[in-house]
């Protein structure tokens, strides 16, 4: 068993000797099955919320109307949800209620794919009802039940396939693909903060190109936030090589192919709901890979860029250029590490030290002063040391005056 199953497996055996069942379920269990290295384990139990709060001390109510509470255990939280089956649903959407039942098949039933409908019991025994190993290992993404209908339920899980497509490499079956392509409509009843999430796992995959490709070919994009005038931008962002991108670059990337300016790319991101710190980062990136795209790092913008915004920049640069990735990556840090100074808080001159030198009042004047003094350093017209910049100060001010 695996190791992180065995850490949580007396969990499951002390809800078993209070007289209940339970199991290791989802994504936890078909990684494991795929000698995939295994994140979060999640439990399914008879037990009642109330019943596992009985079991364990430390306990944290995470989503008690859905049956999940969470236990604490060896510092981990491990999330145990009574098994559910769901009423009936609403607008293509998951449902608002659920129903808890006694009955686990019941409960895998309930669930997307057949891989993600297997269960382990406390001696490492799987129950899959629906034959979720043998679709692991044929490498097959399908729906538990008819495809149609379980997409009607919610729409969500069209994504979700593709998102799996993405991570795991797996194929979407025959059925399950002809489903997806005559509903991908419903995707628009989808709050966007789900799709997001399921849009950057899919991002993040190994086989993100295949899983852009899907996007595209079935027509699941024109539901997505800002991508329907883009059919042609997706299937050209999918045959761009980007296993060394990270998350931010691969959305920039992306955004540049999409040809928008500052304005619309905010506007893009923020159609995506993204936290506004990461769309800084994200615009950042896109506005510094255009003025990379035009001229070679001057040191000023390099100065300006910053270190980790640089290196995006460069390795986008070097994907969209076809040049050598690491011969510029590394010209790159070389040029950053020579900058003389690497930010406003190096400098050795204060604004209080311009006024006394100057003997003038505070004011604009000072502001702009810093920052000439700021960029000569930087192209290294000259030294950070306070005596020539006095200097140099004193210099300037009288041929200006
Ligand atoms: P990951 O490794 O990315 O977390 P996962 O399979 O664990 O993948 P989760 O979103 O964490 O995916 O969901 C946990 C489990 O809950 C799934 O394996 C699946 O059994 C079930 N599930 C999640 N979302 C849905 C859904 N929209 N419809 C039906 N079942 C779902
Ligand atoms: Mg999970």
């Amino acid at each position: 068993m695996n190791p992180e199953f065995q850490k949580a497996k007396s969990l499951l055996v002390k809800i078993e000797e209070a007289g209940f069942e339970a199991y290791f379920v989802g994504g936890s269990v078909r990684d494991d099955i795929l000698g995939k290295t295994i994140a979060d384990v999640d439990i399914a139990t008879s037990a009642l919320p109330e019943e596992i709060k009985g079991i364990f001390s430390k306990t944290i109510d995470i989503g008690l109307e859905h049956g999940t509470v969470a236990v604490l255990h060896e510092g981990i939280p491990y999330e145990i949800t009574t098994f559910r089956a769901e009423a009936e649903y609403k607008d293509f959407r998951r449902p608002s209620e659920v129903f808890f039942i006694r009955s686990l098949n019941e409960d895998l039933g309930r669930r997307d794919f057949t891989m993600n409908a297997i269960a382990m019991d406390a001696k490492g025994a799987l129950i899959d009802p629906f034959h979720g190993v043998d679709d692991i290992h044929r490498n097959v993404i399908q729906t538990v039940g008819n495809a149609e209908e379980r997409f009607k339920e919610d729409a969500l899980r069209m994504m979700r396939a593709v998102r799996f497509h993405s991570q795991l490499s797996f194929e979407i079956s025959e059925d399950t693909m002809d489903a997806l392509i005559r509903n991908v409509h419903l995707l628009e009843h989808i709050a966007v903060e789900r799709k997001l999430a399921e849009f950057e796992k899919l991002l993040s995959g190994a086989n993100i190109n295949g899983g852009i490709r899907v996007l595209a070919e079935s027509g699941l994009f024109h539901y997505l936030p800002g991508l329907q005038p883009y059919m042609q931008q997706l299937i050209q962002f999918a045959v761009i090589e980007k296993a060394a991108l990270h998350i931010e670059e691969r959305w920039a990337l992306l955004l540049h192919l999409l040809k928008q300016d500052a304005r619309e790319a905010q506007l893009f991101l923020k159609s995506w709901r993204l936290p506004g710190k990461r769309i800084k980062t994200i615009l950042s990136i896109l506005s510094w890979l255009d003025v990379r795209l035009q001229s070679a790092w001057q040191p000023l913008n390099l100065y300006h860029c910053g270190y980790q915004t640089a290196i995006s920049v460069e390795k986008l640069f070097n994907i969209l250029t076809g040049s050598p990735a690491q011969t510029h990556l590394e010209e790159v840090i070389d040029q950053y590490q020579a900058l003389p100074m690497k930010s406003k808080n190096e400098l050795l001159v204060s604004g209080n030290d311009l006024m006394q030198w100057l003997n003038k009042q505070a004011g604009a004047w000072l502001k702009t002063d810093l920052q000439s003094i700021e960029e000569a350093i930087i192209q290294k017209k000259l030294p950070n040391d306070k005596d020539s910049i006095k200097e140099w100060l004193m210099k300037c001010n009288q041929s200006s005056e």
